[in-house]
């Protein structure tokens, strides 16, 4: 059993945690414990084992049969975004889990805050205050935030100074390219140039990430870009950046230390997206870069998948858009729309399949998430969706752990239950990869640690 070496021997650094661990780790998949030291893990392995790695009169917290599990990352998650509509369908009051997710699935694309007038700074502490914790209840410990405007960013960086932040945000500015401040590719390009900082700056808990660049538009509004036309309008949808200028900005970021992370929903957007990733690999390997294609659920190619899988290229994918919009896209497109978010096929081609949720405007639970990705079954019918793109619970558990800490730039700290690595994990009733589909949609979290530290306890949270 690998033992980080200690050097601070204070009892009150250390932590022994009990219970079904699974690590997501391949060499030490299960274990009885984890001994945790200040923000990191220092041993995993039996509780004798654990508890040789403390000082005596460590106390044991034994989750018994429950199952400890890495921390989750959503890949794709508005968080200040959701922490002010919180504030703005709720109020400022502690809310219950269950009230707040059933407020956001009922209202989840209808009124955003900033919709009449820009939230304050204030507001914006407030809502991350009241709408982490109930994330952490679902047993996430970070969260990529994929369109962090220049005040979403001011507000991640006040709450990290101010000591607010409690859940690890990774945030991808969003330079507006094409609006009034940047109206043609080269300002957008002048702006990011002009920011003194690039991707991978920060640390554990606060990193600024790729920047976010729109290609198509939404699969429900007919504007996703297809290879044929949308039925109903007889259009392929929208291309809202030139190809052109869209290769001249990723090559600027593959030359400049700049990540991308690209919206591209219909086939054809993903198509030309990665394209033109291959054309920026070509002047800097992006490799290891973490470059997201977003969404890519409908009509996406084998090809596109296989070649985004040769260049190293993320799939940030969501299952909660099919969850909520499949039954309404086969209605537009019939049998094209069948095969709605490939996770199997993005799996099979070999990329890392990062999973998220685009929450809290669609749902966020990972609970039902997993299940959906499972059963492939989704909202507004009974049959399944195109049953051979299912994955399985370790995958889709993978892909909420290992492979979005991946995406998060975190790959080799978090992600994984491991010695060294940052004592992130969640404990829940019921174990993901042991129990029916249908059992994890009741599955609780019992508690949630971010870097050493509690931030949920069951027994704390407010009933409905
Ligand atoms: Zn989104």
């Amino acid at each position: 059993m690998p033992v980080v070496p200690e050097f601070d021997s204070t009892p009150a650094a250390y932590r022994i945690v009990a219970g079904a661990v699974r690590t997501m780790n391949p060499e030490q998949p299960t274990a009885a414990a984890l001994a945790l030291r200040g923000d990191r893990i220092v041993a995993v392995g039996s509780l004798a084992e654990a508890t040789a790695a403390c000082p005596v009169g460590t106390p044991v917290e034994d989750f018994g049969d429950a199952t400890i599990l890495p921390g989750f990352t959503d890949a794709h998650l508005h968080m200040q975004r959701g922490g002010l509509k919180l504030l703005l369908e709720m109020g400022d009051a502690e809310h219950s889990l269950d009230d707040f997710i059933a407020v956001m699935n009922e209202t989840g694309l209808k009124s955003s805050p900033g919709d009449d007038v820009e939230p304050t700074m204030d507001a914006r502490l407030t809502g991350l205050r009241r709408i982490q914790p109930l994330l952490h209840s679902l047993g996430f410990t970070g969260i990529i935030d994929p369109a962090a405007t220049d005040l979403e960013l001011a507000g991640y960086e006040r709450a990290y100074a101010e000591g607010v932040l409690t859940m690890r945000v990774l945030a991808m500015p969003y330079p507006n390219v094409g609006d009034a401040d940047n109206p043609t590719i080269d300002a957008a390009i002048e702006r990011l140039r002009g920011v003194g900082i690039r991707t991978g700056f920060g640390d554990d808990m606060l990193r600024i990430g790729g920047i976010k660049i729109y290609f198509d538009g939404e699969g429900m509004k007919g504007e996703a870009l297809l290879p044929e036309p949308w039925p109903e309008s007889g259009e392929v949808g929208v291309q809202r950046i030139p190809t052109a200028d869209f290769e001249k900005l990723v090559e600027f970021c593959a030359a400049n230390g700049w990540s991308v992370g690209v919206h591209a929903v219909g086939g054809a957007a993903s198509a030309a997206v990665v394209r033109a990733f291959e054309k920026a690999d070509a002047i800097s390997p992006i490799a290891g870069r973490q470059w997201q294609v977003i969404h890519a659920y409908l009509e996406t190619s084998d090809d596109t998948m296989t070649r985004a899988a040769a260049i190293g290229a993320v799939a940030s994918v969501q299952a909660s858009i099919a969850l909520r919009n499949a039954a309404g896209l086969v209605g537009k497109l019939g049998s094209r729309a069948e095969r709605v978010n490939p996770l199997r096929s993005w799996i099979d081609s070999g990329a890392v399949v990062a999973l998220g949720s685009d929450g809290p405007f669609f749902p966020f639970d990972p609970r039902e998430l997993m299940w959906s990705a499972i059963t492939r079954r989704m909202r507004g019918r009974d049959e399944q969706f195109a049953p051979d793109e299912a994955i399985t619970a370790e995958e889709a558990l993978r892909g909420y752990t290992v492979n979005s800490a991946i995406a998060a730039f975190a790959g080799d700290r978090r992600g994984r239950l491991v010695p060294g690595w940052l004592a992130d994990f969640t404990v829940s009733d019921a174990d993901p990869l042991a129990v029916e589909p249908e059992q994890l949609l009741t599955a609780r979290t019992l508690h949630t640690t971010v870097g050493g530290r509690t931030v949920f306890t069951a027994a704390t949270a407010p009933r409905s």
